[in-house]
């Protein structure tokens, strides 16, 4: 059970995982006016600001969204990812 990319895959999401990975993303997500914010159209988004402000890199934040998006529509709390020994 030592495949690289699936480790990785696997690793990617796990929440706590990604929130240490992006460690920056999620400290400006933080500051989001809601908690559940998904950071697209939502008021009082502090990512789309410091996107606008240039505080946070357009290129990190999509890294940021392609490793999260496997966990769409609200599942933040779960880890159902198969395999995990
Ligand atoms: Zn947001």
């Amino acid at each position: 059970m030592d495949v690289p990319g699936l480790r990785e895959l696997q690793l990617w999401n796990a929440p706590e995982a990604l929130d240490h990975t992006f460690a920056d993303v999620a400290a400006v997500a933080a500051d989001c006016r809601f908690g559940d914010c998904r950071h697209q159209t939502e008021p009082g988004c502090a990512v789309r600001q410091a996107l606008g402000d240039r505080r946070l890199d357009a290129a990190r934040w999509g890294s940021f969204q392609a490793a999260a998006g496997d966990r769409s529509s609200g599942a933040l709390g779960g880890s159902e990812f198969p395999g995990r020994a």
